[in-house]
């Protein structure tokens, strides 16, 4: 198969956002007039952001997951995407699974397929991502305030704890690891609560390269500390099971959990916890950020308010330690 007919029977898709989809030199978008576009790009390498047999549906799944989420964070409604597919070759069974996966969480979400570029190569899915949000209303980094409780969404450290075990560290029953390996191969965007974050939230990040790393991001961007209660991090029965080590290094440090973290005014747990149930997804406020001396810094406590001492480290790509 050529790579025309490969995006014509795979990824060639009537565009319901779009003023033109597939097919030219370029797609054309229109945004309503006051609307801000909100642009994201996420890329997964094979053998890098996931294993060479991972069920294709899945990884359709969640090469655009990953990046609804990152639309999600800023409280942006998904539009449309482009894919970049580099692969070895054409394989029908591989496609056929792959674009299933990719369009059916694209049409859960209204996100038109508008273009792309298939190329030959090591299997490598890049993707960007386009939403609108109203001019002003985008949740930012950098705007998180003093006093603000912190939030997250569902549970964290699955993901990782999945990943664990095919690592061979940990040990879960059959069942439990299915689980666990939902989590990371097929994470579901949290994009109505992120959405219904607008005008609530204070600031807002996706969890991705673990909850410490990405926190840190919003305490530096926004000159801010946080105290955080170690013990009171979501997580599931699952992993509640483990050690004391796995529960806290897979829910401080786990990453792939797109989860959102957020931080809002006091006085809003009320809301906050209505507005969640709406949404479908359980949050739980797991800290608190204050001014201080040391802008970036998490103090870690106990339940008995002790402070934790921190050895957690983030994803990082280039990191001296991978
Ligand atoms: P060009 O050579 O003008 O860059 P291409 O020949 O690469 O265009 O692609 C033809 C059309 O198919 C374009 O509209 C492009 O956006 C689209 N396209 C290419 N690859 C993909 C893909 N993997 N998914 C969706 N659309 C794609
Ligand atoms: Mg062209």
């Amino acid at each position: 198969m050529g790579e025309f007919e490969v995006i014509r029977t795979y990824f060639q898709r009537p565009a319901a956002n779009a003023v033109l989809g597939v097919g030219d030199d370029c797609a054309l978008l229109a945004l309503a007039s006051g609307m801000q576009l909100a642009i994201s790009t996420d890329t997964m390498v094979e053998g890098r952001h996931f294993v060479s047999t991972v069920d294709p549906h899945r990884l359709g799944h969640k090469a655009l997951a990953v990046n609804l989420s990152d639309l999600a964070a800023c409280a942006a409604k998904p539009l449309a995407f482009t894919l970049a597919l580099t692969m070895p070759d054409t394989n029908d069974d591989f496609l056929q699974a792959f674009s299933a996966g990719l369009l059916s969480l694209a049409q859960a979400h209204g996100c038109d397929l508008i273009g792309g570029d298939t190329t030959r190569g090591p299997l490598s899915i890049g993707i960007t991502v386009f939403g609108e949000i109203p001019e002003g209303q985008a949740l930012l980094r950098s705007t998180a305030q003093p006093g603000d409780d912190l939030y997250v969404s569902g549970c964290l450290g699955d993901a990782r704890l999945a990943l664990e075990v095919m690592r061979g560290r940990v040990q879960l029953p059959g069942e439990g690891f299915e689980q666990a390996r939902l989590a990371l191969e097929q994470p579901t965007p949290r994009v109505a609560l992120g959405l219904a974050l607008r005008g609530l939230a204070h600031s807002a990040i996706d969890v991705s390269d673990g909850f410490l790393g990405d926190l840190g991001h919003v305490l530096r961007s926004s000159h801010l500390q946080a105290q955080v209660d170690v013990d009171g991090l979501p997580r599931s029965r699952l992993l509640a099971q483990q050690s004391a080590h796995w529960q806290r290094e897979c829910t401080l440090a786990g990453g792939d959990d797109y989860e959102l973290l957020f931080s809002a005014s006091a006085g809003l747990a009320q809301v906050l916890d209505k507005v969640a149930q709406e949404c479908g997804v359980p949050i739980t406020r797991v800290g608190r950020l204050l001014q201080g001396p040391q802008p970036g810094k998490v103090q870690l406590l106990d339940h008995h308010g002790r402070e934790v001492a921190q050895t957690y480290a983030s994803f990082d790509h280039f990191s001296s330690s991978p």
